[in-house]
């Protein structure tokens, strides 16, 4: 498992006290995160206001580290772009670098609102699409109920 900061180091960038600490939350959740949890998740660390938390997530997908989800209550979910732990080969789950960050599928609980990345099923998309469509943004949901609400609502 690596860490936030070799994460950051390894992509060739600087780490900073904000940076790790935004990105050790989304490396220790098993779920996506909203901006509001991760700020909530870093309450009383000094430097880190709300702000600071919107330029880290933005400066952590410029630089491919996370991606955003958009769920159904309107706000973003971020996590990253693959799960350090595990090793994937890139070509295997994608042949673009958009398919890389944005391609695999997510999980959603419509009762609690959980969403989960999903690695392992992928987009397959016809590489003919690409060639005569400009694709922005992939998005492959999956909605439902949890184990939790579930057992909350039997
Ligand atoms: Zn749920
Ligand atoms: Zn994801």
């Amino acid at each position: 498992m690596q860490t936030a900061e070799q994460l950051i180091t390894d992509a060739g960038l600087r780490p900073t006290k904000a940076r790790l600490a935004v990105l050790n939350t989304l490396l220790n959740s098993p779920t996506a995160l909203s901006h509001t949890e991760i700020l909530a998740a870093l309450q009383g660390i000094k430097e880190i206001d709300r702000v600071t938390v919107y330029r880290v997530l933005d400066w952590l997908q410029e630089n491919t580290l996370i991606h955003k989800i958009s769920t159904d209550d309107r706000a973003w979910k971020f996590q990253l772009n693959m799960p350090p732990s595990r090793s994937y080969k890139a070509a295997e789950t994608s042949n673009t670098g958009l398919l890389n960050s944005h391609g695999h599928a997510h999980l959603q609980c419509q009762r609690c609102g959980t969403v989960l990345c999903i690695h392992e099923l992928a987009a397959h998309i016809p590489p003919a699409i690409f060639a005569t469509y400009q694709i922005s943004h992939i998005e492959i949901n999956l909605k439902g109920l949890c184990l939790q609400c579930q057992q909350a609502v039997a």
